[in-house]
């Protein structure tokens, strides 16, 4: 379960990211976030697992407060949410494999991730995940080598062997093109039904949203302006 309680973020710069949002995201669901260029879809996600600290109000992810969490907290937390960026963030050298292998460097002493010597059981789990998103046999290619749609999946496949309980993504198709998208939102919907992960995925488009949405949230100015199911928002535009 994720919890806002009158969340507020302001930005140094004086901006308010978010301004007083009040949610409850029980485990399991698909939550789309939509709204238009800086309503604040980016903010909300990236408070869940601290990247953004907020500034007010409280923040649980399954009953460990994030608000005000540093240190060793802060990584445990990490440790439960993947995260999926836009620009996939890979590190385009390094084989597939060593990609998602990141994916379990929290629970790796860090020695063995310096040498590679990952632990039979995490090369398994990071195959697992990489046969999850149909990319298994292109484990020793680089990453680089990988086209956007593969790349994003083998950034699912990093997430997925974190073993998490949320995965968040932070606009993941807005480079793709719409079949790419559809491709890549299948798996995230696959990954939330087969493993009960909970997701919060980020989007520009309502009609992607509706498609695969359990639950739409729209932003407008920091604020949230629309909750509910994929059928009411064609009474809310
Ligand atoms: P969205 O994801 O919907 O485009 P964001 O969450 O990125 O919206 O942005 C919400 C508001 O916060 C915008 O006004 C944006 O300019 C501002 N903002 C986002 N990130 C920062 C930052 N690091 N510093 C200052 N302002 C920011
Ligand atoms: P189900 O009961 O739906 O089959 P399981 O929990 O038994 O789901 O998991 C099925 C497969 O997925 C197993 O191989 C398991 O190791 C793997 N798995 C389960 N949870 C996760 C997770 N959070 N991330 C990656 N793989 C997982």
């Amino acid at each position: 379960m994720i919890r806002f309680d009158d969340v507020s973020v302001l930005y140094p710069t004086g901006t308010k990211g978010l301004d007083g949002v009040s949610l409850e995201i029980p485990d399991g669901q698909f939550v789309v976030v939509v709204g238009l260029s800086g309503a604040g879809k980016s903010t909300l996600i990236r408070t869940i697992n601290g990247i953004v600290p907020t500034s007010s109000g409280t923040l649980e992810v399954d009953g460990f407060r994030v608000d005000g969490a540093a240190g060793r907290g802060l990584r445990r937390l990490r440790a439960r949410v993947g995260m999926i960026f836009q620009s996939f963030n890979l590190v385009p050298r390094s084989t597939v494999l060593s990609n998602v292998l990141t994916g379990r460097l929290h629970a790796t002493p860090w020695w063995r991730a310096l040498f590679g010597w990952w632990r039979k059981a995490d090369t398994e789990r990071a195959f697992q995940a990489l046969e999850r998103v149909g990319i298994v046999e292109k484990a020793y290619n680089r990453a680089s080598a990988l086209s956007g749609g593969q790349q994003q999946r083998v950034a699912i496949a990093r997430a997925l062997a974190q073993e998490p309980s949320v995965i968040l993504a932070d606009e993941p198709v807005a480079s793709l093109d719409p079949p790419t998208a559809d491709m890549v939102m299948r798996d995230l919907q696959r990954i939330n039904r087969e493993l009960g992960i909970t997701v919060v995925v980020n989007l520009h488009f309502l009609d992607l949203a509706t498609r695969y949405a359990d639950r739409i949230i729209g932003m407008r100015a920091g604020r949230v302006v629309f909750d509910g199911t994929p059928a009411q928002t064609d009474d809310a535009v």
